[in-house]
C-alpha cells in the first residue's frame, strides 16, 4: 500500500513524497490507519522498519488549529540521539504543515533554548524521560492538552531504568488520550505499563526482521581472548570498510578500543552514554559524513541510530541478548543494500551462545578463518598495482624533480619503490605487529610436565591470585584450569604452567597489564627447565623444530587460522 492511498492531507503527502517514500513498510501499513483513528496501539517491529514514520506521520496529521499553541503530542525516546533523530524526521514530515512546531528536549543541552522553543508554542515534543520530567516540574512543559503520548523503544527505556520516570509522566497526563507504545520486545514490565495506561490496545506484531537479517551476511571468527583487538585490526585492514560500526558491551571497552585503534592509524571514534551531548553530536556527524570510518559504540548509545550506508558491523563483544544481536546487525544492510556482520568469539561457550543466536534469528552465521597477514599484504599490493594502472598518465611537469633526485643518486626505480612502499605502509599500518596465535581449546593432559613463569609484580602492589589468573586467562585465552600453583612474593609472582605452552604463553603475555600495572613475564629461573637464562630459552626455542606439537598447537593445525609464522621466529629475527 502506498502513502497516497491513505487519507492524509496533501501537505503531508507532498512531504513524504519528497523524502522518496512511496510504499509503506509493514508496520506503517498496519499502524498508521489505527493511529489516525485514535486507537491505542502496541507496535512490535524490528529496527530499521520505519517506526518513526509509523507514529510520526499520524502525529503530524493530528495537529490542528486547536493545538496551535499547546503540546498535543509527547514522544518519549530512550536516548538523546534517538530524540534528535525522531525530531528531525518529524520535521521533514511537517515541512509543509506550518502550524506544526516540534521541539526536542533532552539532557546535556541548553535548557534555555528548549524552554524558548516550548514557549513559542511547540505542539509535538520529543524527549528523553529525565529531561521531560525536568520541564514538567519547571512548568515549562504543560501536559493539560496532550492528546497522544508515544513511547518509542519502550523496552529499551525500561532497560535503562526509566520506568519510574515514565510512570510519573503518564500518571500526570489527562485521562482522555491516546497511548502508543513501540517496542522490539515485550518483557512483562511493558505489559504492566500497557495494562495500567492503555485502553483496549491493538497489538501489531510484524514477524521477525527477515528484511534486515536477509540482507546481512553473517560471519564469525575464533580468536584468543587477549587477541581480539589484533583480530579486529586484521579484519579492518583486510576488508577496509568505508563505514563500519563496532559494538562493545561496556563503555570502558569502547574507550579502550577506540584509543587502541586510533593509535594504529584507524579513523575511529567512540560513542557512549557518558559523553557530553556536544561531543556525541560531533561524533555522529563525523561518522555520517564519513570523516571517521569506524564508530565504536555500546548497544544503548547506538540503539536506533539511523545511518543508512554502513558496510559492516563488528561484534567485538558477543551481545548479551539475542535482540541486541538483531539490533546490532540491523545497522548494516539497510535501504536495499547488503551488509556484513562479523562476530569475534573467544571460547567454546561463546560459540554455543552464537549458535543460539543463529537459531533465534533463523540465520546462518558462518565461521571464517581470520585473514592471514601475508595474504592481506598481497591483496594490498594488487590493489596498489590496480590503482596505478588506472591513474591518468602524468603531465610532464615533474621531470625536473626526477632529474634532481637522480642527480642525488636516487634513480627512477628507487623513487617509485619509495613512493609505492610508503603507500603500502600506510595501507597496512594498522596490522598487528605479531601474527595471530592459534585459537585455544581446552585439552590439558593430566600429569603433563609443568614449568613456572615469573611475573614482575607482587604483594607490594596489593596483588591477589585472582588478579594474576584473570590477566593470564585474558591474555592467553586459555582456561583458568590450565594454570597451576600461584605463589605471590613481595615483588614478583610465579605461576605453574604446562611446559608445552611456554612459548605461547610468553608470546601472548608480553606485554600484559595487571591491575593497571604493566608487567613482564619470563620463564622462572629458579627450577629445573627453569634454570635456563632468557638467552638459553630463546636458543632452545629456535632449535625446536616444530612448535605445533604443543597441546594447543596440535589443534592449531586443523584450525581455522591456517598456517602462521610463530611469533618466536620474528623476535629471533629482529635480534640478528
Ligand atoms: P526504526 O525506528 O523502525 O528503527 P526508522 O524509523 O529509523 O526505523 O527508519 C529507518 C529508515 O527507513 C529511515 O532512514 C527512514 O527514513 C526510512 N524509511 C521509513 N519508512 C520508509 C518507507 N516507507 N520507504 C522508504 N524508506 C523509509
Ligand atoms: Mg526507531
Amino acid at each position: 500500500m502506498r502513502f497516497n492511498e491513505l487519507n492524509l492531507s496533501q501537505e503531508i503527502i507532498d512531504a513524504v513524497e519528497e523524502l522518496g517514500f512511496t510504499e509503506m513498510t509493514d508496520i506503517q501499513q498496519q499502524s498508521i490507519p489505527l493511529l489516525l483513528k485514535g486507537a491505542d496501539v502496541i507496535g512490535r517491529s524490528n529496527t530499521g522498519t520505519g517506526k518513526t514514520a509509523a507514529f510520526g506521520i499520524p502525529a503530524v496529521e493530528s495537529i490542528t488549529d486547536v493545538n496551535k499553541k499547546s503540546v498535543a503530542v509527547l514522544i518519549l525516546c530512550p536516548t538523546r540521539e534517538l530524540a534528535m533523530q525522531a525530531c528531525e524526521e518529524i520535521r521533514k514530515f511537517s515541512k509543509y504543515k506550518r502550524i506544526v512546531k516540534t521541539s526536542a528536549v533532552y539532557g546535556g543541552a541548553s535548557m534555555e533554548r528548549q524552554i524558548m522553543e516550548l514557549k513559542r508554542g511547540a505542539n509535538i515534543v520529543i524527549g528523553t524521560p529525565g529531561r521531560v520530567i525536568d520541564h514538567i516540574n519547571r512548568h515549562t512543559l504543560k501536559l493539560d492538552n496532550i492528546r497522544t503520548v508515544i513511547l518509542d523503544e519502550a523496552d529499551e527505556m525500561l532497560n535503562m531504568g526509566f520506568r519510574e520516570d515514565i510512570e510519573s509522566i503518564l500518571s500526570k497526563m489527562p485521562e482522555e488520550k491516546q497511548t502508543v507504545l513501540f517496542s522490539a520486545t515485550m518483557p512483562p514490565e511493558i505489559l504492566a505499563i500497557t495494562e495500567k495506561y492503555q485502553h483496549e490496545p491493538v497489538q501489531i506484531k510484524i514477524k521477525s526482521a527477515q528484511k534486515t537479517v536477509e540482507s546481512v551476511k553473517q560471519y564469525y571468527f575464533m580468536t584468543a581472548m587477549g587477541r581480539k583487538t589484533d583480530a579486529l585490526k586484521l579484519l579492518l585492514t583486510a576488508y577496509s570498510p568505508e563505514s563500519a560500526m563496532i559494538f562493545c558491551n561496556t563503555k570502558k571497552m569502547v574507550d579502550e578500543l577506540t584509543e587502541e585503534l586510533v593509535k594504529s592509524g584507524i579513523r575511529a571514534t567512540g560513542l557512549h552514554g557518558d559523553m557530553k551531548q556536544a561531543q556525541r553530536t560531533q561524533v555522529m556527524n563525523s561518522f555520517k559524513s564519513k570523516s571517521t570510518s569506524v564508530l565504536i559504540a555500546t548497544d544503548v548509545a547506538a540503539r536506533g541510530i539511523d545511518v543508512s550506508d554502513i558496510d559492516a558491523v563488528f561484534n567485538y563483544d558477543i551481545p548479551q541478548d539475542n535482540e541486541y544481536y538483531i539490533h546490532r546487525i540491523g545497522r548494516t544492510g539497510r535501504a536495499g543494500r547488503t551488509g556484513n556482520a562479523y562476530t569475534l568469539i573467544t571460547s567454546r561457550r561463546q560459540q554455543y551462545e552464537l549458535k543460539d543466536i543463529a537459531k533465534y534469528t533463523k540465520a546462518e552465521i558462518t565461521e571464517l578463518p581470520l585473514p592471514d597477514k601475508a595474504d592481506i599484504i598481497e591483496t594490498k599490493k594488487e590493489k596498489i598495482i590496480q590503482k596505478i594502472v588506472e591513474m591518468p598518465s602524468a603531465p610532464d611537469n615533474v621531470s625536473d624533480i626526477l632529474d634532481k633526485l637522480a642527480s642525488m643518486g636516487i634513480d627512477y626505480h628507487e623513487v617509485s619503490a619509495r613512493i609505492i612502499n610508503s603507500i603500502l605502509q600506510k595501507e597496512i599500518e594498522s596490522l598487528p605487529e605479531f601474527d595471530m596465535p592459534k585459537p585455544l581449546k581446552k585439552g590439558k593432559k593430566s600429569g603433563a610436565k609443568t614449568v613456572k613463569i615469573d611475573i614482575s609484580i607482587g604483594r607490594s602492589k596489593r596483588i591477589a591470585p585472582n588478579f594474576i589468573l584473570g590477566a593470564l586467562v585474558d591474555a592467553t585465552g586459555m582456561s583458568g584450569k590450565d594454570f597451576g600453583k600461584i605463589d605471590i612474593f613481595d615483588n614478583h609472582t610465579t605461576v605453574e604452567i604446562p611446559e608445552t605452552e611456554t612459548d605461547y604463553i610468553l608470546d601472548t603475555t608480553n606485554p600484559m597489564k595487571i591491575n593497571g600495572n604493566k608487567v613482564e613475564v619470563r620463564l622462572y629461573k629458579g627450577n629445573a627447565v627453569k634454570e635456563k637464562t632468557d638467552k638459553v630459552r630463546r636458543t632452545e626455542k629456535a632449535s625446536k623444530p616444530d612448535r605445533r606439537k604443543s597441546a594447543y598447537g596440535r589443534r592449531k593445525k586443523s584450525s581455522i587460522f591456517g598456517d602462521y609464522t610463530p611469533n618466536r621466529k620474528k623476535r629471533t629475527k629482529k635480534r640478528h
